[in-house]
């Protein structure tokens, strides 16, 4: 009919996803160098992962949906993160060990033509510990001559090393075939990775309200990936955190360090990695400081989150400054200053001392969920309906605006249309919105309200 017409190319689509079992996942970890990301490049097929000739140079990219024989697998990849020269061993270990919690198999790669070096033997240590099976890759053997290199790595007692060439592709498919034999039908370990990998998170706030404070202490160790090349312009480092049980994905950390080098141009070196933060992430956390006034800087950087359409906590950090018989004053200040964002979660914290760290995630996961809600079309227009004929829309030279009908059109963040027979007043637009949050809820998410208007 007439009506459904006028909906056009929206996609209305009020189908929830079937609830599909998690594929395995399959971590491939090994040091910086070894090829890890040529051989991921090789597994998913595509050519998507950058491979640079510089030792440890940052790349940004987790895990893929990988197929190989008709079954499908994710593919967690460490990357080549950047660490400092101190302590690598650990660090690589540590980063692994991530990967590893998180896999049902492990594909270990190691440089065949350089053999077994001590940061090697870090990885093999924390692999042993565990009880996932593991495959040996040595890498690098790229014709047969080289072959005889790879069968020492026997006395590693992970069975046999599969000789791989992840440049050439040699060798490839019987280290998969032996990968999909390790790996169970679906996931038992993969609870941690949310299904479409882990949740992307942007840290912003100005300079020195304690983002990177606040990601040590998240991290539980000093893991924030250090970056000594200030003002390259490279790819932004991501980082992944546990947090209540699952992997979160830190978007952009490098930049929260590479900012703090620059004395030049740092306001506005920090609004493009706040602006190239929020593009890559769902969900944003604002962090500001209790003790001090909001800034302008801190109205910009709030400003340009709610402009992103993601998600939205607002985090106070630093109540450890705050003094007891201050902190009701400073509560409502904070409520009238941020009255335009009351629908956004707000937490209080302190990156020092750790005090309410734990209630960040439940104020992520309120965010996201409100963020991708979608409301089938019935309840919205029998809502709309109750709505109009108890407070009509005002009339306007004798006339006054219908509105026919409503649609959700699309999620992340909930956007709406209504389609009606006039311009609705930019009040009334506020109203509905205010009333849709009263009864929807969408707690840490922007909503949007656009209109189709029949002539
Ligand atoms: P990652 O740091 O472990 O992810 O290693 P990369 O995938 O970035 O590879 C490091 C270097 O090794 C790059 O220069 C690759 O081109 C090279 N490389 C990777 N696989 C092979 C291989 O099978 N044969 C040879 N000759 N070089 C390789
Ligand atoms: P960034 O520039 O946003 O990454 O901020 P930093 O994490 O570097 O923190 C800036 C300064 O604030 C450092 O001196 C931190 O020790 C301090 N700081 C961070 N969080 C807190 C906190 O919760 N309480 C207190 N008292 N100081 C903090």
């Amino acid at each position: 009919d007439e009506d459904a017409a006028l909906l056009g190319d929206w996609d209305v689509d009020d189908d929830l996803e079937p609830d599909v079992p998690v594929p395995p996942v399959l971590a491939i970890v090994g040091r910086p160098n070894v090829g890890k990301s040529t051989l991921v490049n090789r597994i998913i097929g595509r050519r998507e992962a950058v491979v640079e000739d510089v030792p440890g140079v940052t790349r940004d990219r987790v895990s893929y949906e990988a197929e190989w024989n008709g079954r499908t697998f994710t593919v967690v990849d460490t990357g080549g993160w950047e660490h400092d020269a101190k302590g690598i061993h650990r660090r690589v270990a540590e980063q692994a060990e991530l990967a590893v919690d998180v896999a049902d198999a492990v594909v270990f790669v190691v440089d065949s033509t350089v053999g077994m070096t001590s940061t090697d033997e870090a990885v093999v240590t924390m692999l042993r510990r565990k009880d996932r099976p593991v495959i040996v890759a040595a890498n690098k053997v790229d014709d047969m001559v080289q072959e005889a290199e790879a069968a020492s790595l026997w006395s590693l007692g992970f069975g046999y090393p599969h000789p791989v060439s992840a440049v050439h592709g040699r060798g490839v498919a019987d280290l998969l075939d032996a990968a999909l034999e390790a790996l169970p039908e679906e996931s038992a370990h993969g609870g941690l990775v949310p299904r479409g990998g882990p949740r992307r998170i942007a840290l912003v706030g100005r300079p020195n309200v304690g983002k990177s404070s606040l990601l040590n202490k998240l991290a539980g160790s000093d893991r924030v990936v250090v970056d000594d090349l200030a003002g390259t312009t490279r790819d932004p480092v991501d980082e992944l955190i546990e947090l209540g049980g699952r992997l979160w994905r830190f978007v952009d950390t490098a930049g929260i360090r590479r900012r703090q080098h620059m004395a030049h141009g740092a306001d506005y070196y920090a609004s493009l990695r706040t602006a190239s933060a929020l593009d890559r992430a769902e969900v944003a956390v604002v962090l500001l400081e209790a003790p001090s006034v909001i800034s302008e800087q801190d109205v910009r950087i709030l400003q340009m989150a709610l402009e992103s359409g993601r998600a939205l906590v607002v985090a106070f950090n630093k109540w450890d400054k705050v003094d007891e018989d201050r902190r009701e004053q400073l509560e409502k200040e904070i409520d009238r200053d941020l009255a335009h964002v009351a629908w956004a979660p707000r937490v209080n914290i302190s990156a020092l001392t750790g005090w309410h760290k734990d209630r960040l995630v439940p104020a992520l996961d309120t965010a996201l969920d409100s963020w991708e809600t979608r409301i089938p079309t019935g309840k919205l227009n029998a809502f709309l309906g109750e709505l109009v004929a108890a407070h009509p829309h005002p009339l306007r030279g004798g006339k006054q605006p219908r509105i026919l009908f409503a649609t959700q059109a699309s999620v992340r963040p909930p956007k709406f249309v209504l389609f009606t027979t006039g311009f609705l007043d930019p009040g009334y637009r506020r109203f509905i919105t205010r009333r849709l949050r009263e009864t929807f809820g969408f707690e840490g998410t922007p909503i949007e309200i656009g209109m189709r208007v029949r002539e």
